[in-house]
């Protein structure tokens, strides 16, 4: 068992650590993340951050926190503390975080330029003239002295209200190029000619200020925590860690209680496992850190294994092991590591589904946590459900990320569980795209679900078994649940062509990324991949491909490469990378006709037509949905009269989305299956809705 032969392995990471004023029970931090619910959706944001804290987290962060109207995000739904009325939302959070003994933290920020002000029309401080950094007409004015005492002003006063509304952390925040602190830091932005531009004791002197008040108005009660990107990763076009970033790291060292560091802008942070597959990937920004303060450090890296985690403190590069992903993805892996449950730990694959939520100011979703954002409006918890009803089995059709979850959680509940896929292998499309360049992680969902069903004794697995209708009845289970997925058409239908194409001229070899995902090499090349799908498989495919030694040429009716992924920050690097392949890029272009000679392809804005020579296309362009066992079974309950069998598509077989659809379909179809039908608003789901009052 992990629990004997690991004991004591990990206790290092349960350590209390003192943060100034306050003690952390341990050395898990959750830095501050987004969850799209924010002042919106203050019960729902409150029960995200109480989920962690029951899991395990030491200390428990808001997302980033409005001071005041000048720093309005609008539409995106961030934290807000402009004045005492924002503090009883704040509350449900310090409440419910402490309730699990753990400490609560605070990221206020003014977001300068990068403030939309939407809501508020208020004027947009820069610390120069300067454009918006969101797409926007408006312009930000250059801060004079007034504008900067009243920021210092605003700053203090959220730092006191912080205070009252219960957090023991609060935070100066500089980094993701997002707050006006760190655009007065950096060399490339800040132009002034004042006591507040030019040297970087002159730059750094807004960040002192607001630590050093912070501190005067809280620093009795509350530690003061600073967040800071050491580097740009721009190289020497930008703050460097070995240069300025270490050099403001020696001009602050022990003015603040704690050093939350890591690397801007958001993209570099927060970046996906396409682009960076290794755990701890700004160890080497962050290492000097410790060197430098005797303040405790705490730093980010997609930290998911534990021996990692006791190396790094043992090390001395930290002291708290910070996490925004990995406590999304599972926020009982504290708990989970404590108890020696390893292999339960759900690892966060590096996606990005849950930054995607944020840029749509939507609430928070996770591929990996089904249950993420839905511990207040449904009740879910991401380690209990409820025991089963009165049937006894459950059949499970498809073994992908909708089956498997659906199967996982009807064990859960107490079913005897029989599970079937055509496949030699279970993870459906997890597993297949995994193949692809870049996505070795995503298979980490089906890993962790296949590894808990394969422990339970209430789960049988077939495998090889591809089922028909006779199949299913002659098994005899009477709950069913067809997790068949979809598959890509080949016939060219897709947002920009309803008709499709017609039958392909001999001598063109039309694929799909079916066949990619299987291994299939197109025989011959150059190698059109057209993607109207405009996600993001045809620019993971075509990296593929490149990666083969194929000549890729890659059309689009979007004027981007892969436009979906700007929502999970991957776009630029997508389209840099195609570009420095050589690959053709077509954009604008819609796939017209294939002839013997190639492609025709037809200006989305001036329908001129031209021609491109190629021997094979990949199709991406739509999904259609594998729904013939379930009209088999339907045709047969209606010839038999088989009422008594009940039948259900879930997953990609229901509606083909994203691999976290998949995976949320059929953990609610497990959840709904018997459940007692409750008051209409649960049925589907608890709203906050505004109170009209005066
Ligand atoms: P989802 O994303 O909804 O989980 P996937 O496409 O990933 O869907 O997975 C569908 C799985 O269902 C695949 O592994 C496939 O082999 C399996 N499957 C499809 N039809 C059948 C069938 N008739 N019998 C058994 N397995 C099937
Ligand atoms: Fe990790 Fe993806 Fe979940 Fe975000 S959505 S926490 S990146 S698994």
């Amino acid at each position: 068992m992990w629990s004997v032969s690991l004991a004591g392995a990990f206790d290092i990471l349960f350590e209390p650590i003192k943060v100034g004023p306050v003690t952390a029970p341990n050395r898990f931090f959750q830095v501050p993340h987004c969850t799209g619910m924010g002042h919106l959706r203050p019960r729902a944001d409150a029960a995200v951050r109480a989920m962690k804290a029951e899991g395990g987290w030491g200390v428990v962060s808001t997302q980033e926190t409005e001071i005041h109207p000048t720093s309005d995000l609008t539409p995106y739904p961030e934290q807000r503390i402009w004045d005492a009325r924002d503090l009883p939302a704040l509350q449900l959070m310090t409440q419910a975080v402490h309730e699990h003994g753990a400490l609560a933290a605070i990221e206020l920020a003014h977001n300068g330029n990068h403030a939309s002000n939407h809501l508020s029309r208020a004027p947009i401080f820069g610390v120069n003239e300067m454009s918006v950094d969101l797409l926007s007409p408006r312009q930000a004015r250059q801060m004079d002295k007034s504008d900067i005492r009243n920021l210092r002003k605003w700053h203090r006063l959220a730092a006191r209200h912080a205070k009252e509304a219960g957090f023991d952390i609060i935070y100066a925040y500089a980094g993701h190029h997002m707050t006006l602190a760190h655009q007065f830091l950096l060399p490339d932005v800040n132009d002034r000619v004042d006591e507040y531009g030019g040297s970087l004791k002159n730059r750094v002197r807004l960040i002192r200020e607001l630590i050093e008040e912070t501190k005067e108005e809280v620093g009795d009660s509350c530690a003061v925590a600073f967040r800071f990107a050491v580097d740009e990763v721009k190289g020497s076009d930008g703050m460097q860690a070995q240069e300025e970033g270490r050099a403001v790291v020696e001009m602050l060292a022990e003015l603040p209680d704690l050093w939350d560091v890591n690397v801007s802008d958001w993209a570099n942070d927060s970046v996906t496992s396409r682009f960076e597959p290794n755990e701890g990937y700004q160890t080497s920004y962050i290492e000097f850190v410790k060197q430098v303060t005797t303040k405790p450090v705490v730093a980010v890296g997609r930290f998911t294994s534990p021996d990692m985690m006791v190396s790094l403190v043992r090390r001395g590069i930290v002291d708290f092991i910070g996490a925004a992903r990995p406590s999304i993805a599972d926020p009982f892996l504290p708990k989970k590591i404590k108890s020696g449950q390893l292999e339960a730990i759900r690892e966060c694959i590096g996606c990005n589904i849950c930054v995607a939520c944020d840029n749509l100011a939507i609430p928070i979703r996770c591929t990996q946590n089904p249950t993420m954002g839905e511990e207040w409006r449904r009740g879910w918890h991401p380690e209990k459900i409820a025991p089963k009803g009165s049937a006894s089995s459950a059949l499970v059709v498809g073994g992908g990320p909708a089956g498997l979850e659906c199967a996982l959680q009807l064990s859960n509940r107490g079913y005897d569980v029989t599970l079937a896929d055509a496949n030699s292998e279970l993870g459906g499309r997890a597993l297949s795209e995994s193949r692809l360049k870049g996505l070795a992680a995503w298979k980490r969902v089906s890993d962790y679900r296949v590894y808990e069903l394969q422990k339970r004794a209430n789960v049988s697995l077939f495998l090889n078994s591809s089922l028909q209708a006779e199949d299913v009845l002659e098994i005899g289970i009477q709950q069913v649940f067809l997790a068949t997925g979809a598959r890509w058409r080949s016939d060219g239908v897709g947002r920009s062509n309803r008709a499709g194409l017609l039958p392909c001229e001999p001598g063109i070899e039309v694929l799909t990324p079916e066949h990619i995902m299987a291994g299939q090499k197109p025989s011959a090349g150059p190698v059109l991949i057209y993607d109207d799908d405009q996600i993001y498989l045809a620019g993971v495919i075509a990296e593929t491909l490149i990666a083969q030694g194929h000549e890729v040429i890659f059309v689009t009716p979007a004027s981007i490469v892969s436009p979906w992924c700007e929502l999970t920050l991957e776009q630029e690097r997508i389209q840099k990378s195609l570009l420095n392949s050589g690959v053709d890029l077509q954009t604008g272009q819609v796939l017209s006709k294939l002839t013997e000679q190639g492609a025709v392809l037809s200006c989305v804005y001036s329908n001129r037509m031209s021609n491109i020579h190629c021997k094979s296309v990949i199709m991406v362009t739509e999904r259609q949905r594998n729904t013939g066992l379930f009209d088999q079974i339907v045709q047969l309950q209606l010839v038999r009269d088989l009422q008594q069998i009940s039948v259900k598509l879930i997953g990609d077989a229901a509606g083909p989305g994203l691999i976290a659809d998949a995976v949320y379909d059929g953990h609610m179809a497990a959840r709904q299956f018997e459940s007692n039908s409750g008051e209409a608003e649960l049925e589907f789901f608890k709203r906050e809705i505004i109170a009209l009052e005066d």
